[in-house]
């Protein structure tokens, strides 16, 4: 067993930070200890197989990005990064466990769904990971499948109010599944758009000609957001289910989770990088097709609205609990450009996986949020409210390995990707979301469970080095 001391770095918390250094042995983490202590001998250096000197840095616990999209099939084709090249990237960016969404497609049993998903990951990871369940077709077969989830470490499942004759739930579905959810406390995770409402708009949208990417934002406008995010709140608030709305975009939805949060409903929000940084205005409505390299779903909103200044300080305030990237990359070759011509055809995703740490640092440098809330958001919130802490999101002992050293003397430019030419990022996609995005910080070195997968800008890792990790209920629940 190889043992590791991170020497000299600050160790930064969701509750404060502290001179210390931080032993390893093997994959776990033993102890925490003050600088100069001879607890464990007088030269522990000395007794070590690895030093890693951490001066002048940041020592977090590593990221954990709770809703990603490897290989995702969706629109007519897949999301571009496989289990092994978007946990590559993953890994770049000091990010060491993901929470995939295994997908029960319609007329798919739920257990069929998540063995197909075991399957695409299994021996592919660089970094740990877990799943949530989508159920995209609530029958009597899926609703008594749900009893098994949390014994196969599953203790979330999503539902859909959007994308109807896709992954699509009804009232009647989503309040039966929610019964089911208050019934197991597995938490409901919702994409909560009003989806018919959005289906009439694109095709009126498209029947006048307007075709570009821009009106994709126009199409899935905020109401149809805070409306359904009312609805689920008020759904869950009758069954007493435990609700985690994704990927908040209106600042109108953030108002909707405050205000059950302040009735002490269990309700929790996510919101994700391009909320927080790219518009409908600035990136949707590029000129041209490039907007389609922005479209997700919910979709970016108007800077002139406000909603990134609104979202921002409600990472400050705790109305938003945390970040995930909802990573589903597709290049513009071959992928978004299914719609040229009809932006209802342009695959739904942005690739951010690698960069969720150090575009929220920079949150820190800009003085959105506090060096310990980042590590909160990114990290710590994450896994306990996904049954992950202890093991995840904690550098404490008994934790694993899983650590970060981050200067915020380093700089990194986000741009192209990687290819012998300069460029700059890992995921694999033929642009960059972010290209020209500047960050004070650098992730300098990873350890996933003990072992060093990132050094110096080297990769030392390797496919399966990533295990599958059984998540318990969260937290924040009692
Ligand atoms: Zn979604
Ligand atoms: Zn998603």
């Amino acid at each position: 067993m190889v043992t590791t001391l991170i020497q000299n770095g600050t160790v930064v918390s969701a509750t404060g930070r502290v001179q210390a250094d931080v032993l390893i042995d093997g994959e776990i983490i033993v102890a925490v200890l003050a600088p100069g202590s001879a607890l464990l001998g007088n030269d522990l250096a000395a007794s070590v197989d690895r030093v890693i000197d951490a001066t002048g840095k940041y020592v977090i616990p590593g990221g954990v990005d709770a809703h990603t999209h490897m290989q995702l099939p969706f629109g007519g084709t897949a999301a571009s990064d496989t289990f092994e090249t978007g946990t590559r990237a993953a890994a770049w960016g000091g990010t060491t466990t993901i929470v995939d969404f295994a997908v029960q497609s319609y007329g798919q049993r739920v257990f069929d769904g998540l063995a197909a998903w075991h399957e695409k990951a299994a021996g592919n990871c660089a970094i740990d990971y877990g799943f949530h369940q989508i159920i995209g077709d609530l029958n009597e077969d899926s609703l008594q499948a749900m009893d098994g989830l949390l014994d196969e470490g599953i203790s979330s499942f999503k539902l859909f109010m959007a994308y109807p004759g896709v992954f699509y739930s009804d009232d009647a579905q989503v309040l039966r599944a929610m019964q089911k959810s208050a019934e197991t406390g597995l938490m409901t995770m919702m994409h909560a758009e009003n989806g018919p409402a959005i289906d009439v708009l694109v095709t009126q949208l498209l029947a006048e000609g307007k075709t570009d990417p821009y009106y994709h934002g126009v199409a899935r406008a905020w109401q149809l957001e805070e409306e359904a995010t009312h609805r689920a709140i008020m759904l869950a608030n009758l069954t007493g289910a435990p609700l985690y709305v994704v990927h908040v975009s209106a600042k109108q939805a953030v108002e909707q989770i405050a205000a059950a949060r302040d009735h002490g409903q269990n309700v929790f929000g996510e919101t994700c990088p391009q909320y927080l940084y790219l518009s409908l205005e600035e990136n949707l409505g590029a000129p041209g097709f490039e907007g389609a390299k922005w479209v997700c779903s919910t979709p970016l909103r108007s800077k002139a609205e406000g909603h990134q200044d609104h979202l921002w300080q409600s990472l400050r305030t705790n109305d938003i609990q945390m970040v995930s990237t909802d990573h589903c990359p597709f290049c513009m070759k071959g992928q978004k450009e299914l719609g040229l011509g009809d932006f209802s055809k342009i695959p739904n995703g942005i690739g951010s996986v690698e960069h969720r740490l150090d575009l929220l640092y920079q949150g820190v440098v800009n003085g959105r949020i506090s060096l310990e809330r980042w590590v909160e958001i990114t990290a710590t919130t994450p896994a306990r409210m996904f049954g992950l802490y202890g093991k995840k999101g904690v550098i404490q002992p008994g934790a694993d390995g899983d650590i970060v050293i981050y200067d915020p003397n380093g700089h990194t430019s986000i741009g192209l990707p990687v290819n012998g030419n300069g460029k700059t990022h890992h995921m694999n996609m033929d642009h960059s979301a972010w290209e020209g995005y500047e960050i004070d910080g650098h992730v300098d070195t990873v350890l996933s469970r003990g072992k060093v997968i990132i050094d110096d800008s080297s990769y030392l890792g390797s496919k399966g080095d990533g295990r599958f990790v059984k998540r318990g209920l969260s937290q924040y629940l009692i």
